[in-house]
């Protein structure tokens, strides 16, 4: 019975050290403001709080000890807190002294705060060495974090700076942190925390840095950072409290979690992210799904594909790919002897890509099989129906050679619309189709008209793509554009009576075909167009 019950207690007590823990910096200029911060930071559920004492004007040992104060009396006992005054050469906002900056850590121990964190570099002063060992061994709980950070690029030799930091104080938690410059930066950090154990911090700043500050949480990391909201970040890339628990399902990341994600640049307007994310979440999956920005070509895209699944223990099981790669990831799929579907290969085009168990991949295009069901289901007609079906398609570029693919493969009879003539000639040529200019617009003659153009997108809400005066009756009327959701071309149609598609019916269809490729499950349509109309709604 003693024996369960310790062994339970000692479990718990594991478990409650070695979750990563989501923490958030407290950077205020005065207490006050750093009340305010405490208090917001509480109420979005973070689970620490770092206190960046450099940040604070007048800086002194009784103005942290007050703040320390605050914390403890305002909130619930067990929340532990780091008290940091960084070095101006590594992060830190206000320049104070060296002494000044151990008074405030070696004072915010006998205060009650549960870690201190200060430079690597600095601590190998013996004498710094000697008062942060002495405050740390009259403290009954305190621990001691040692940071390294580099703002500019990778480590020159990570492994051994993690050595190097250990030997001089195995006791320390390590902090290891520096800037990636692109995706492919961030894997070296998930190799020292899959090729190490117990307490250390690890990740990378900057936009390319997000998904290994997301990940820490899956490797073990001790903590990972987010800011209380966008103005208050204290370091590049930190994203919001409510980004990592809400859009990213922190709260459900555990270490056998599958991961997924879109490949893109940019690839912060995304609402792939939101949508999987809300589908994994509904269906208790144990998924995340995960904004990867690959900035590059061919060489860059390569690269990340290899790098992410050379480690198999990453566990990814696939990805939605955009702009601007979806022409890479066909090359990708070839390369590397994975199935093709066909129709992606005479699109020419990939959006997504899976990862089977034993490794294998495949590649499809879900964007004109999305298109297609979009139009059958909005006109109440079959695939076949299609056949011999006049459709008129405004524009020439990727969004248009899918569609032009499915649908002359299900037989309709197509004309193009194109602004760059040899484009719209080179398309129409490759799927034996019509083509004709713009100014061709007034004669149109189909029974179905699509714009695959950006014309009519946010902010540019007040164009069309072609006159009201020229959609002809009894014609439907499709707009792939999704920001709105109704654009000034579906609105005149509507006035004249035209079915309509909107853009958002053929994205949730790509995005339900890409969820039953990952999951081998049926999303909710429904809450997946809520979450779309939500974000366009923000
Ligand atoms: P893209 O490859 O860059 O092609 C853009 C097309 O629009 C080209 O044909 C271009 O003509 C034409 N165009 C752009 N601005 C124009 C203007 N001012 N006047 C006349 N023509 C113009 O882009 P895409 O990937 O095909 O995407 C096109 C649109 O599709 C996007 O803007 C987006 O709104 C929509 N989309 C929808 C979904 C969905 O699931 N609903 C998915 C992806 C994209 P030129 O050849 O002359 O340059």
């Amino acid at each position: 019975m003693c024996f369960y019950s310790c062994f339970w207690g000692f479990s718990l007590l594991y478990v409650w050290i070695m979750e990563t823990k989501l923490i958030v910096p407290i950077a205020a200029k005065d207490l006050d403001q750093a009340k305010g911060q405490v208090k917001a930071a509480l109420g979005t559920g973070a689970e620490m709080l770092e206190l960046r004492t450099d940040y604070l004007e007048n800086l002194s040992v009784d103005l942290v000890k007050n703040l320390i104060a605050f914390v403890k009396s305002d909130s619930d006992k067990r929340m532990p807190i780091i008290v940091t005054c960084r070095d101006k050469r590594q992060g830190g906002v206000i320049d104070y002294p060296q002494k000044l900056r151990v008074d405030v850590l070696t004072s915010s121990l006998k205060a009650g705060a549960e870690f201190i964190d200060f430079e690597y570099d600095n601590y190998l002063s013996i004498e710094i060495q000697e008062k942060i060992r002495l405050a740390l061994s009259q403290s009954s709980k305190g621990r001691l974090i040692l940071s390294a950070h580099n703002f500019e690029t990778r480590f020159a030799n990570i492994g051994k700076l993690y050595r190097d930091i250990l030997a001089v104080c195995p006791e320390a938690i390590p902090k290891l942190v520096y800037a990636a410059n692109h995706i492919n930066d961030c894997f070296e950090a998930f190799d020292l925390l899959h090729q190490t154990s117990g307490e250390r911090i690890v990740f990378c700043m900057g936009q390319a840095g997000l998904v290994s500050r997301i990940l820490a949480k899956k490797l073990g990391g001790f903590v990972t950072f987010a800011s209380i909201d966008d103005q208050s970040a204290t370091a590049p890339g930190q994203s919001t409290i409510e980004q990592f628990k809400k859009l990213y399902r922190y709260d459900d990341i555990k270490s056998d979690t599958e991961l997924f994600g879109v490949i893109a640049d940019p690839v912060g307007h995304s609402l792939s992210p939101a949508i999987h994310n809300a589908c994994f979440t509904e269906k208790r999956l144990n998924n995340i799904y995960l904004p990867l920005l690959v900035e590059g070509g061919q060489q860059e895209f390569d690269s990340f594909l290899h790098n992410a699944l050379f480690r198999k223990w990453l566990n990814f099981g696939g990805f939605s790919v955009t702009i601007p790669h979806k022409q890479n990831a066909l090359n990708f799929a070839r390369a590397n002897l994975g199935f093709v579907e066909p129709l992606a290969e005479k699109i020419g085009a990939v959006n997504t890509l899976i990862i089977s168990r034993g490794g294998k991949l495949s590649a499809y295009n879900t964007d004109y099989s999305a298109a297609l069901d979009a139009i059958t289901s909005t006109l109440g007609i079959s695939r076949a129906d299609l056949n011999g079906l006049p459709v008129a398609v405004i524009g020439a570029g990727g969004v248009a050679r899918a569609i032009v693919a499915g649908l002359s493969d299900a037989g309709a009879k197509i004309r193009i619309y194109n602004r760059t003539v040899t484009r719209g000639e080179k398309l129409a040529g490759e799927f034996n189709c019509d083509f004709a200019p713009l100014d061709d617009l007034p004669n149109i003659d189909a029974k179905l008209l699509i714009n695959c153009t950006s014309i009519g997108m946010h902010p540019n809400v007040d164009a069309t793509p072609i006159p009201q005066e020229y959609l002809k009756k009894g014609m439907a009327v499709f707009d792939t554009v999704y920001n709105p959701a109704k654009t000034l071309l579906l609105k005149e149609a509507k006035k004249k009576r035209a079915k309509t598609i909107d853009g958002i019916s053929m994205f949730v269809n790509q995005g339900l075909a890409q969820f039953k490729l990952f999951t081998n499950t049926d999303a909710n349509p429904d809450l997946m167009r809520k979450t779309v109309l939500g974000c366009l709604s923000h």
